[in-house]
């Protein structure tokens, strides 16, 4: 007779029902299921804080979708390695599934994991639910890894095509009376003070979202997304960073959603997917890619550390108004444009030259969408230190930046209301406006707007200076 004993679904960055294959594959075997999520002491590193809200609506959005099918979901708290073999013990279970996880240090905890579960006889059975393409499965020629996006991104195009999207489980078997713990207890949100509000009036988490914002973008915004995913003043990109960071929706429902909807609006759109593959890809083969510069050589890079100019930088008040108005609409609402991450963090590393490091954890800590990945990746791009990377000498200036993307002001007004009654021609250079402008719009530079913290001309100068010197050395 074959076996009826429970079978444990690990969740973790997969809180999904539709395309998840370890959640379908146990809904097939036709047994009880016991999902679980861990609040892992041992996580290599712990989230974000504007990432704990999200994942504390996250999973009460996903309870409630397995309640609708009779299934509750546990929480529990420990170290995997003891908790998934208790639990087993606990219900009899003889199966532990889950989705993979890529980057090294999770990944060797899961091997670690899943070594315990078999040496106490427990089936173990992992699968591919986070990436279109497993690391690995791209290579050169020559059987390496790719360090540059472009033929990286060509030869997973020339690939089959991504496994169609799986079905949500119509019914699930659970078991009750077992006893976990209330997300609430977690304490993933803030308290006081609640500076979650701004964040919580923007994103709602959960899989009905993700799938809902899908919908809406292919039909809205696909077609116009090459024209309008650089322009901050508009919303022309599809906001699935977050629900993609916590898997509640797959790249693959992705793909094939953009697909349907034919070759030309797609290809931009799912070129931007390819970067987030491409940054996992190189995670999976660099265990240090958040901390460390893969140009070697950028260790020696001479990085200031200037206590006030960072405390201005993460305010929103460096005197840059697009960089500033990015730094505020992150801090609000946990999130922001890709162009003025590209331009905020250049502004930081080449203007400031504080350390890209810094800003990267700066990011893990506000981003609703932190992944480990995507930002070491964004931060060693725009810092020149990336194997695919701007080049040293390509400095966005703040200026030219703002009057390109937000030719009008509009994303500046919206963030720096104290500069909504500049005009056009100075909204992104309040300083060269005259008295008499400034007073008339109500801006009092150096009081309610300050002056810019560095002039960008010299601080060019001295950062183009500092990677020449280390060129000098070989990076560049
Ligand atoms: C300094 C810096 C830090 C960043 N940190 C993160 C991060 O922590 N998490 C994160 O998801 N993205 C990060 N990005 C990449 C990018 O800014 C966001 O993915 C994007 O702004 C999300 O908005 P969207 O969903 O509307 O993207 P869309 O333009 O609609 O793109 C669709 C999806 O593709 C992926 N994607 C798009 N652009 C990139 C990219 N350049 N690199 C990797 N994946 C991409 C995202 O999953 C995104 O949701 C960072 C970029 C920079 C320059």
């Amino acid at each position: 007779m074959a076996s009826l004993s429970p079978i444990i679904v690990w969740f973790r960055r997969d809180l999904r029902l539709a395309d998840n294959p370890a959640l379908f594959e146990a809904a097939q075997s036709g047994r009880p299921v016991v999902p679980v999520y861990l609040w892992e002491d041992d996580a290599p590193r712990p989230l974000g804080s504007a990432a704990r809200w999200w994942l504390h609506h996250s999973l009460k959005a996903l309870s409630r979708q397995l309640a609708a099918l009779g299934v509750p979901l546990l929480l529990r708290q420990g170290r995997a390695i003891e908790e998934l073999p208790r639990l087993a013990a606990e219900i009899g279970a003889d199966t532990v599934l889950w989705n993979r996880r890529t980057a090294p240090r999770e990944a060797a905890l899961d091997t670690a994991v899943t070594r315990a579960l078999v040496a106490l006889g427990l089936r173990v059975e992992s699968f591919n639910a986070g990436l279109l393409f497993e690391p690995g499965a791209v290579r050169t020629r020559s059987g390496q890894p790719f360090q540059v996006f472009t033929p990286f991104w060509r030869a997973c195009l020339a690939l089959p095509e991504p496994a169609r999207p799986l079905p949500a489980p119509a019914a699930l078997t659970g078991m009750t009376g077992l006893s976990g713990d209330a997300v609430d207890e977690w304490r993933l949100l803030p308290a006081t003070p609640d500076w979650a509000k701004g964040i919580g009036a923007v994103w709602t988490p959960g899989e009905d979202a993700a799938r809902a914002r899908l919908c809406d973008f292919i039909e809205e915004g696909l077609t116009r997304y090459t024209l309008r995913r650089d322009h901050p003043d508009q919303d022309g990109t599809s906001r699935l960073s977050g629900h993609l960071a916590f898997g509640e929706i797959g790249p693959r429902q992705v793909w094939h959603a953009a697909r349907r909807a034919g070759a030309e609006p797609a290809d931009g759109f799912l070129r931007e997917l390819g970067w987030r593959e491409f940054s996992h890809h190189t995670l999976a083969f660099s265990p240090d890619f958040a901390e460390q510069p893969q140009r070697r050589e950028f260790r020696d890079f001479p990085w200031t550390e200037d206590a006030g100019q960072w405390a201005a930088f993460i305010a929103g008040r460096t005197g840059y108004p697009i960089v500033d108005a990015g730094m505020r609409a992150l801090w609000d609402t946990g999130w922001m444009h890709n162009r003025v991450r590209m331009i905020a963090a250049s502004f930081l590393v080449k203007d400031l030259l504080i350390p890209w490091q810094r800003g990267e954890e700066w990011f893990w800590d506000t981003l609703i969408d932190a992944d480990s990945a995507a930002n070491a990746a964004g931060w060693q791009w725009v810092a020149g230190c990336g194997l695919d990377s701007a080049p040293y000498f390509r400095i966005f200036n703040p200026v030219v930046q703002g009057e390109k993307f937000d030719p009008r002001g509009r994303y500046v007004r919206r963030w720096l209301p104290e500069l909504a009654g500049l005009s056009d021609q100075f909204i992104h250079r309040p300083w060269e406006a005259s008295p008499e402008q400034l007073r008339a719009a109500g801006v009092s530079l150096g009081r309610s707007y300050p002056h810019p913290i560095i002039d960008h001309g010299s601080a060019r100068r001295r950062a183009l200076q500092a990677y020449s010197a280390l060129r000098g050395t070989g990076a560049a």
